[in-house]
């Protein structure tokens, strides 16, 4: 099987198994995991920030990210599309009780959308927008690169109407190798960050959140009241301290893969492909009129063995990762637009 579903699907490396068999570990609710510890002050430095806590998954980063950043009742202004709006559950309002706003379009938004879509506190009436929500780079979007320059207006306007500035980056290291710009740049005007291990870094789990040493003191509190304090898990520490040595260099030849796959697309007239949203690893693709759905190339890519995922009725997204090699990419390429076109 060709599995584009997801760059989550990868499964460790010989290397990485070593890596984590060796790792020395700790009570990590007592701050004694030395993995954890390394790994934390690690990424923390990596991003620019006092701190970093670790965290299971990127869902319950962004979850703790709400809590610590908003007050329940508070309106949040998040991207078209956000994961924290599509992926998760309706956490935002059962956990953090906030509403969510979109704006924008594609997973990009202004300063200008911020200032016309903030309510400042005190209104008689609408909620006090308290938070700016940032992915980058943005999964439904189709991977696009949040620019830097972007951001930092987007945090300064956020900065003048007194909100707080959050950094979905489960996906920074592929905003990074596409753009150019260090991820210590991409999170420099965000308040908190996010960051993940377990997409295309290739590692099980865990995700990490960066800030000020007051956030992320906030921040272990709603890990814990999450469910998400945990034990010896510099297992995934050291799965992570891995992928950050032999994973990070290596998203270039992704990004390429899904090039690739979305050229090929691009030249079926049964596929819509904006071929600009291609930018790192993610290909999301519309079926034409007259082809089949989304559920139904799906199914049949199955039998042809490789494995997709519907974003909607006739969208589908591709992802590719440190799993699928240059050529099984070009194979599913070819597959994926005869079905479309009905071959
Ligand atoms: C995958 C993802 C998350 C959530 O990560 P999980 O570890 O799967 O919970 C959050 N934000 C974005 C943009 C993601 O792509």
């Amino acid at each position: 099987m060709i599995d584009l579903r997801s760059d989550t699907v990868t499964r460790p490396t010989p290397a990485m198994r070593e890596a984590m068999a060796a790792a020395p570990v700790g009570d990590d609710q007592f701050a004694e995991d030395p993995a954890i510890n390394q790994l934390q002050e690690r990424v923390a430095g990596l991003l620019g920030k006092d701190a970093a806590l670790w965290l299971p998954t990127g869902t319950m980063a962004n979850q703790v990210a709400l809590r610590v950043l908003t007050r329940p009742g508070d309106a949040v202004i998040i991207s078209r599309g956000a994961h924290v709006m599509w992926h998760e559950m309706g956490g935002a309002g059962a956990n953090a009780g906030v509403q969510l706003i979109e704006v924008g379009a594609g997973g990009r938004f202004t300063a200008d959308d911020v200032a016309a879509a903030r309510v400042a506190p005190g209104h008689i009436a609408t909620p006090p927008t308290t938070l700016v929500a940032v992915e980058n780079t943005h999964n439904r979007g189709g991977g696009i690169v949040f620019g830097a320059e972007e951001a930092a207006r987007v945090c300064a306007a956020a900065r003048d109407g007194a909100m707080a500035t959050y950094l979905d980056g489960a996906r920074l290291w592929n905003a990074s190798a596409a753009s150019g710009v260090s991820v210590r740049d991409l999170a420099a005007p965000f308040d908190l960050v996010s960051v993940a291990l377990s997409k295309g870094l290739g590692a099980p789990g865990g995700s990490l959140l960066a800030g000020g040493r007051d956030v992320i003191a906030r921040a272990v509190r709603y890990r814990r009241m999450s469910g998400g304090a945990m034990r010896q898990v510099g297992f995934f520490a050291a799965a992570g301290l891995h992928a950050l040595d032999h994973h990070v260099d290596r998203l270039f030849d992704d990004h390429a893969n899904a090039s690739l796959i979305a050229e090929r697309l691009s030249r079926s007239t049964a596929v819509s492909i904006d071929l600009a949203t291609v930018q790192t690893n993610i290909v999301v693709f519309h079926l034409a009129a007259g082809a089949p759905d989304a559920a139904t190339l799906i199914s049949r890519a199955a039998d042809r063995g490789v494995l997709a995922f519907a974003f909607g009725p006739r969208t589908v997204r591709v992802v590719t990762h440190m799993d699928v090699s240059r050529e099984a990419c070009a194979q599913a390429a070819e597959a994926l637009a005869a079905l479309a076109e009905g071959v």
